[in-house]
């Protein structure tokens, strides 16, 4: 079989869209084009059945009721609305006034997570920044010691997207429904590819992105739990009272239909498909590690997703890396391309060093890798990192013996 190049392995970033899910859209554009809130003709009607239709599929795959499901642009707008309207509704005091409430989160969220937090804090709210030991790992504990009184929410990602590294968010979810303290979650990374139940796991709201499970871009969903608790959150988007009046504004009905098919899709593939990812990662993991030596697995050994890892090889530069391996299209903790020099602050977070942090590359599979890009992959990485070490000083040290740390380069 041949290959096409570049090889696709970015799908923590985003997904293709799969063609079953565009074949699903396509009448929604151009043939049954209504608007979905319109109540006096069979156009409106059309599209609010197709809307409640996704909404079916959705709750189905995350175990919720279709009641529960907020429609919204993606992850980074439910995390937003999730956050500041849960906080902002539960608020103690008005805007402005100190400690009007206690948050907890973790240092290497993602920043749709984290920006939130920080604007909440400007409001007057106080929030705890955890901090994961070496694996990446925020464990249930941790957010139990940082539990506090005035604790009304904490937010932590079910799956990290550097890491694919996987949080005790069940756990977290027990132990707040126990304090009754609002439990969310921004799963982007999580659902469509692992099984999800909000209703076993006690989340009481949950974000999530068509693109990052081959469905369209711009479309997301917040689950808001409807009972035990009944979770109320403040709009941040007014004007016309859609969704419950929790996100006004038109729905983008084409996109909805194709998220609903995303899910309906990863519903019945997902245990196979991540079996599958998972013999590739072993494979990426296994090979690169015995044909290269100073290699790190970066995050948890075993608590991770199946599609997506992250590894860092020792003595080469990040940006030459990048460019050794342009035949691979994928992530690396190198921030050198943009304007700081700072590497990516979610390895940081983890204790790992600058120049390991340079030079690490997240590869994520999807559902269109095949066997033979996984085996080109690694010949593609083994041969640049070869070479880049070829030219190394550092390299050849190491090689002799000599513990690179340990030299006093100022005295030379
Ligand atoms: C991609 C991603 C987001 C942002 O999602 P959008 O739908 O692109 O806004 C948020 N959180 C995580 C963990 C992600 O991976």
């Amino acid at each position: 079989m041949s290959i096409e190049l570049p090889i696709y392995m970015d799908n923590a970033s985003t997904t293709r869209t799969d063609p079953r899910v565009v074949e699903a859209m396509l009448p929604f554009f151009t043939e049954t084009y209504g608007n979905s809130a319109s109540r006096n003709h069979s156009f409106g009607w059309a599209g609010e059945g197709a809307v409640t239709l996704a909404r079916e599929q959705a709750a189905s795959l995350i175990g919720s009721g279709p009641k529960e499901i907020i429609w919204t642009s993606g992850a980074t707008e439910s995390n937003n609305l999730a956050i500041k309207g849960a906080a902002r509704m539960m608020a103690k005091g008005p805007a402005g006034s100190s400690s009007r409430g206690h948050i907890i989160t973790a240092i290497h969220e993602h920043k749709a997570v984290l920006d939130p937090c920080k604007r909440l804090e400007r409001e007057g709210f106080d929030v705890t920044y955890l901090e994961p030991g070496s694996d990446g790992i925020i464990t249930c504990a941790m957010v139990e010691s940082a539990m506090r009184e005035d604790t009304i929410l904490v937010t932590i990602m079910w799956a990290n997207n550097e890491l694919g590294t996987i949080n005790e968010v069940p756990e977290m979810g027990a132990l707040c429904h126990d304090r009754g303290v609002l439990m969310h979650t921004d799963a982007t990374q999580w659902v469509g590819k692992m099984p999800t139940d909000v209703e076993r796991d006690n989340i009481d709201l949950m974000s999530f992105s068509g693109h990052k499970f081959y469905g369209p871009n711009g479309v997301g969903a917040l689950f808001i739990r409807r009972r035990r608790p009944r979770v109320r959150i403040e709009a941040m988007i007014e004007g016309g009272g859609h969704e419950r009046g929790m996100r006004s504004g038109t729905l983008n009905v084409p996109g909805i239909v194709g998220f609903g098919k995303a899910c309906e899709l990863c519903a019945e593939e997902m245990s196979g498909e991540a079996e599958r990812l998972l013999g590739f990662r072993n494979r990426l993991e296994t090979e690169l590690s015995s044909q290269l030596d100073v290699v790190t697995i970066n995050g948890h050994p075993t608590r991770r997703l199946p599609h997506l890892t992250n590894i860092s090889f020792g003595f080469v530069e990040g940006e030459s890396l990048m460019m050794g391996v342009s035949d691979i299209a994928c992530s690396s903790g190198s921030a050198c391309t943009s304007a700081s020099l700072e590497p990516s602050y979610v390895l940081k977070a983890l204790g790992i060093g600058d120049d390991f942090a340079h030079s690490s590359l997240r590869l994520s599979m999807g559902r269109w890798t095949t066997s033979e890009e996984v085996d080109y992959a690694i010949a593609s990485i083994v041969k640049s990192v070869n070479h880049l070490r070829a030219m190394s000083p550092l390299y050849d040290l190491h090689n002799e013996g000599i513990d690179i740390n340990a030299i006093d380069w100022q005295s030379h």
